[in-house]
């Protein structure tokens, strides 16, 4: 059973111990919501690089806005948004990324606007947070029903995290693959795949035959194994990302001594244009993973550019890359080797289709939607059996 306190209550407790009455939501059926949307607060949204959860959030904020919805996007200085952007922070910490003295500030000051709405008389009927760890840990002090994203990994620090917090809200997850790795006793609402702006990318950049790996240098994203794969085929590969802190160690050791500027490239981070080009130039996008990736935004963008991705089968992989549609999936590098010429066989149309299909901001939108509205009605959600009540954007 979830708890939270002023949900439950429909007071606001204060520190002198008297209490406040709110005017909370009653349960929305069909008007258009008010919707708090928390982003984190390091990157701008949308991003102008890399910035898996920016691009989501801003693509999601515009779908919800078009749809008819009131949105508050809660985001990083320099945010640019359909919504109404209120930036709790005034200025970027780009050299403090992850450190909780930002973040705690970033939420605790979205958290006062919220309460401060719903004190007007003006409050929100959701709280959307993706915003990492603070939010979570006290969504059940929030004035409004909160519904919580897990965009990373469910690695021991996360699995303790959310046993621990996880009732605090509702939790969406992003591929089935990521929800099957939640902890014992964690109740996740709905799985909802990450949107992408098809329309965005073009449907006739020719094509080169070089291959692609687009991330970031941690071993598990696999850029290594990309390289072994390219010097197999005797392809170009071209690498693109940023070394984030860190990663500058496996970087030294494991890529750099095969850059030779011809065979094996590295383009560094890019953004804009020559991000798309690089996607909708490849002959292939590899994706050697060697960890369960939760979602790999880049595998959309590869198949919305028209290039068919080519993954070890870990993870979100065999949800995301439709097998023998928009890619391949492969068990090791000597398969993947081989794939890449099979990769020949795939058509771009259809790779773009495939993800047009499944990860439209609308149809992503609707899906969170249908979530907002269950959560700001507890009792249609408590008490229910799992796997039945599950919302699925992936498998629409
Ligand atoms: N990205 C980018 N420029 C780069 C490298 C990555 O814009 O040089 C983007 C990439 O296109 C994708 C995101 O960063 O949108 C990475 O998201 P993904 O889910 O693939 O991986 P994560 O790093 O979140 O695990």
């Amino acid at each position: 059973m979830r708890r939270q306190l002023y949900r439950a209550t429909g007071n606001v407790e204060r520190r002198d111990g008297g209490a406040q009455k709110l005017s909370l939501p009653s349960a929305p059926m069909d008007r258009p919501l008010r919707i708090a949307l928390l982003a984190p607060p390091w990157l701008p949204v949308p991003p102008t690089g890399y910035g898996g959860i920016e691009s989501v959030v801003a693509l999601l904020a515009d779908a919800l806005v078009d749809a008819g919805h009131d949105v508050t996007l809660f985001a990083a200085p320099g945010s640019r948004s359909s919504a109404n952007v209120v930036t709790p922070l005034d200025r970027l910490h780009p050299d403090e990324i992850g450190a909780s003295v930002v973040e705690a500030d970033h939420v605790a000051r979205a958290v006062a606007y919220i309460e401060r709405a719903a004190m007007d008389g003006n409050p929100y009927d959701v709280v959307h947070d993706h915003s990492g760890w603070v939010a979570l840990a006290m969504a059940d002090r929030l004035p409004v029903p909160v519904l919580h994203t897990v965009h990373g990994a469910f690695d021991d620090n996360a699995k303790r995290f959310y046993a621990a917090h996880g009732a605090k809200a509702a939790i969406s997850c992003i591929s089935k693959a990521q929800a099957a790795t939640r902890p014992k006793g964690l109740r996740v609402d709905a799985v909802v795949g990450n949107p992408i702006d098809v329309e965005a990318w073009p449907t006739d950049h020719p094509k080169d035959d070089y291959l692609l790996w687009v991330g970031r240098f941690a071993p598990e994203k696999g850029a290594h194994r990309a390289i072994r794969v390219a010097k197999a085929t005797g392809r170009r590969l071209i690498l693109a990302g940023p070394v984030q802190p860190g990663q500058e160690r496996f970087f030294a050791e494991a890529i750099e001594p095969h850059l030779d500027g011809e065979q094996i490239q590295y383009a560094g981070e890019v953004g804009g244009a020559r991000k798309v080009e690089l996607f909708a130039g490849a002959h292939a996008f590899l994706m050697p993973i060697t960890w369960e990736e939760p979602f790999g935004m880049v595998m959309v963008e590869a198949m919305a550019a028209g290039t068919p991705v080519i993954a070890f089968a870990r993870g979100s992989a065999p949800e995301v890359v439709e097998a023998g549609r928009s890619g391949l999936l492969v068990g090791d590098e000597e398969a993947m080797a081989e794939a890449v010429h099979d990769a020949a066989d795939l058509s771009p149309a259809e790779c773009r289709t495939s993800v047009a299909e499944r990860f439209s901001p609308e149809a992503v939108a609707r899906a969170y939607e249908r979530t907002y509205r269950a959560i700001a009605m507890p009792q249609a959600r408590d008490g229910g059996e799992q796997e039945g009540e599950l919302e699925e954007v992936m498998a629409a």
